[in-house]
């Protein structure tokens, strides 16, 4: 078995193994190549590759001679035309999202893992790549909204007079959020934080942050840990409990999702009317239509002197260390659909490589996916 690293385009730095990891994978008698360049961006040169034996190809002999091909974003319809039939692609696909793609590579006879979709359960943390690369973009989107931001996050007391903390406002507490409160908290800023999951509360509350309390969220209890769509009614009432923060607020980070849904819009025109001149927000929900009036995916617009970056991705502002962390993932993955003989091993039976499994055999093998294509 062939597997190939690719190199991901669009500007994305992060690479799916790094040499030492693609090392680690070639001990166990699979055959691994990466194509040329495709860790230098997450300081992984072709020399550090080749100096533990890793080849350093061609994308289109990559595309041609792999049996496996890694590459955290979708290929292209260029480099489908290349590839192996039957080939194995994995990566980062967004499937209940890009349905229709799903589509189309199973009428090419791709097997397709989309490791977004591993269940969130306790065997298979050690594969979650939304976990390891949200707490990340948690991490980094502070750091961002804190040099965007045009004052001090901490408070301080000098003879020149004092300063006061900023205010941050962190909607959506999951991984990303609450990495985010830990980093702003760390940073010196009075953090207020909402979520539809009450579960959350006590987390919120243990990192020094205040819970907004919104009653009536609809029961997600069935959902996986994820949560579920609102009613109408609580929308309104959530909208009514947040404006008020939401107006005082220096700094606001946005990470509410449902999966396979579009992002609810959590700060409305009229709320982001009311806040001040030099804020700052940061929607990390901006690929899925974002939580905030006028954010725009992979842009960042101004409005009334309000920064608004909309960025789901800035996991890849930090390559190395997200690349390290997606890389353990991916081999601890490839452990599992591995057999003793390094060739390829599906079990089916497995709730990880049926959760993950989005095409096979030429048809959608994934109960929701195959539901959203009709
Ligand atoms: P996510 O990215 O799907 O969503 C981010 C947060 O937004 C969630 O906390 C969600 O409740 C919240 N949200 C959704 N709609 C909202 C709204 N209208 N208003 C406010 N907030 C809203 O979440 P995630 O980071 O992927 O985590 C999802 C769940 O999975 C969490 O319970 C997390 O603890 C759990 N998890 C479990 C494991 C594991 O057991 N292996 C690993 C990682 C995460």
């Amino acid at each position: 078995m062939i597997v190939g690293i690719l190199k991901e385009q669009h500007g994305d730095k992060r690479v799916s193994l790094l040499p030492e990891q693609a090392q680690a994978l070639a001990a166990k008698k699979v055959q691994v190549m990466v194509e040329s360049n495709a860790g230098a961006a997450a300081f992984a040169s072709d020399d550090a590759y080749r100096a533990v034996h890793i080849p350093t190809v061609s994308r289109k002999e990559l595309l041609q001679q792999s049996d496996v091909l890694l590459s955290i974003h979708p290929l292209s319809t260029t480099d489908l035309e290349l590839i192996k039939p039957h080939a194995v692609v994995i990566g980062v696909f967004q499937p209940l999202f890009n349905h229709a793609l799903m589509k189309e590579w199973a009428q090419r006879s791709l097997t397709t893992f989309s490791l977004d979709m591993i269940p969130r359960t306790t065997r298979a943390q050690s594969m979650d790549v939304l976990s390891s690369q949200a707490n990340i973009a948690g991490y980094r989107s502070v750091l961002l909204a804190a040099t965007l931001f045009p004052r001090y996050f901490p408070m301080f007391m000098t003879a020149a007079g004092s300063i006061a903390p900023a205010k941050v406002l962190i909607l959506g507490a999951g991984v990303a959020g609450l990495q985010a409160i830990a980093t702003a908290r760390r940073l010196g800023a009075v953090v207020e934080v909402s979520d539809t999951r009450p579960a959350v509360k006590e987390e919120v509350m243990s990192l020094g942050a205040k819970f907004i309390e919104v009653d009536g969220a609809a029961d997600a209890s069935k959902a996986g840990g994820y949560a579920v769509e609102q009613t109408e009614e609580y929308k309104q009432k959530q909208q009514e409990r947040l404006a008020a923060s939401v107006a005082k607020s220096d700094i606001i980070i946005t990470t509410a999702q449902i999966p396979g849904k579009k992002a609810p819009l959590l700060i409305s025109e009229a709320m982001l009317d009311t806040m001040k001149p030099g804020s700052v927000i940061i929607d990390l929900a901006a690929s899925t239509g974002g939580n905030v009036f006028a954010a725009r995916n992979n842009e960042t617009v101004q409005r009334n002197g309000v920064t608004i970056v909309g960025n789901s991705n800035l996991a890849a502002d930090m390559p190395f260390d997200a690349s390290k962390l997606y890389g353990k993932n991916v081999l601890n993955f490839l452990q599992l659909i591995t057999g003793a003989d390094a060739g390829l091993q599906l079990n089916f039976d497995d709730d990880i490589v049926k959760g993950s499994c989005i095409t096979h055999g030429g048809n959608i093998v994934h109960e929701r996916v195959e539901q959203l294509v009709g």
